[in-house]
């Protein structure tokens, strides 16, 4: 039986639980774009493990170099110190990465998942600048801890807090609510002008596609003009790409294309190659202004992470990776396209950048509905944004196109299976 109702999870579990309630299954194994539950029946994944799985599930190349290195009784445990296997990432990250895209960063180990990056980073601004605040973007999502969760663009999630989190001015988002608007030239005025009473803040934090808060796309001139306005008023530019750093938008740096340099980076899902947890900040070297030991953490040392993280590097010794993203993008996005024109009882708007696309659903609640309609038919997709009104593709970006193609049909059944529903 693969269903779960009134299982061990239900009886112990906290009812905070998620995604288990989107995909009521329990899931056995895992294979590149295919996840199997413990009835046998396959899903193609148009998830990644929330962006954390970029290079499919189970990589053959990537489990040999971990198998090999658990066979010689590698560490696996080691805070933060001096090991070979990290030795080999930081190595590989200098050569790979920052190199051949000529930028210059420090890598800091802030702790084992995203959060954790954004904690470090906030961080770090404000003892840099001195500056309290750190300005953040309607619809942002920057993890769950209070800090990040304060630079979070989103009520509900804003709540789990309890009481009011220590606010952060949240600053409206290119294109913010369909709006043409520039709104950096609010965001401008606001710094400038005394009567906003707005104090300068220490930094802004954004991500350049918003995964979470319903794949809403940052133009290559507003990043340029954010990017400005930072330098402007001594404001540290910080990236969020935890999410769709590691190729998501084609490139392995979501802003390389609008070629900002932030002045720190979050990186981490992806970054741990196998869906292990891993986390880099990266810092511009004068911004290293750390004391040994400011800033620490048991679980900083995951070596196995390491040695997936660096095999997982291998993918960017060219650019193939880069363009297969750009065309299986361009094939998804021309299928929501058309989607959205032959299904207009969706009302739906396309978005997305590379292989983060998205089709924005209308009508309350039938996002949602297609997403379990779909999971029925074999296919692993989540909804995002403030509402869950946008149907969010994110496969892994090596799946093959024929799966691609699969998982577009069961997506487009579903959509079909759900307006015969309303109809009725
Ligand atoms: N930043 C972004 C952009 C994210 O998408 C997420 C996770 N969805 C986080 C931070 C938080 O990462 P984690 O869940 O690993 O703490």
């Amino acid at each position: 039986e693969a269903r779960t109702p009134l299982s061990v999870f239900d009886q112990m579990e906290s009812e905070v639980r998620s995604y288990c309630r989107s995909f009521p299954v329990v899931f056995t194994r895992a294979s590149g774009h295919t996840i199997w539950d413990r009835s046998g029946k396959a899903y193609i994944d148009f998830f990644a493990g929330a962006g954390a799985l970029n290079y499919g599930h189970n990589d053959p190349a990537i489990k040999r170099k971990l198998i090999d290195y658990l066979a010689k009784d590698g560490l696996t445990h080691s805070l933060d110190m001096a090991t070979e296997a990290k030795e080999a990432l930081l190595k590989a990250f200098e050569e790979k990465i920052l190199k051949p895209r000529g930028l210059s960063y420090k890598v800091m180990f802030p702790g084992p998942t995203g959060t954790n990056s954004v904690e470090a980073a906030l961080k770090l601004a404000r003892k840099a600048t001195g500056r309290e605040t750190v300005m953040s973007f309607t619809n942002g999502f920057h993890g769950m801890t209070i800090g990040s969760l304060s630079v979070t663009g989103n009520r509900m999630k804003r709540r789990g807090a309890g009481m009011p989190l220590t606010h952060t001015l949240a600053l409206p988002y290119d294109q913010y609510m369909g709006s043409e608007l520039d709104t950096t030239l609010y965001i401008e005025r606001l710094l400038e002008d005394d009567g906003s009473g707005v104090s300068l803040p220490a930094a802004m934090i954004l991500e350049t596609v918003q995964g979470e808060g319903g794949i809403h796309v940052a133009s290559i001139p507003w990043l340029q003009k954010i990017e400005g306005i930072c330098r402007k008023h001594d404001i540290l530019l910080i990236v969020d790409d935890v999410q769709m750093g590691c190729g998501r938008t084609g490139t392995f740096f979501s802003f390389e294309e609008a070629g900002i340099q932030p002045d720190i980076v979050c990186l981490s899902k992806s970054i741990g190659g196998y869906g292990l947890p891993l986390a880099l900040t990266l810092i511009k070297p004068e911004l290293d202004l750390w004391l040994p030991g400011e800033h620490n953490g048991t679980f900083r040392g995951n070596n196995l992470a390491f040695v997936a993280a660096t095999e997982s590097l291998r993918y960017w010794e060219n650019d193939q990776l880069c363009r297969t993203v750009l065309e299986k993008g361009s094939i998804v996005r021309t299928r929501l396209e058309k989607l959205q024109r032959e299904y207009p009882y969706l009302q739906g708007k396309v978005r997305g950048r590379g292989l983060m696309q998205g089709l924005a659903v209308g009508v309350d609640g039938l996002a949602e509905k297609i997403c379990a309609e779909a999971f029925e038919r074999g296919l692993i997709l989540e909804t995002s944004g403030p509402k869950s009104e946008v149907m969010k593709v994110m496969p892994p970006l090596t799946i093959t196109e024929e799966a691609l193609l699969a998982g577009l049909d069961i997506l487009e059944a579903s959509i079909k299976a759900c307006k015969e529903e309303e109809k009725q």
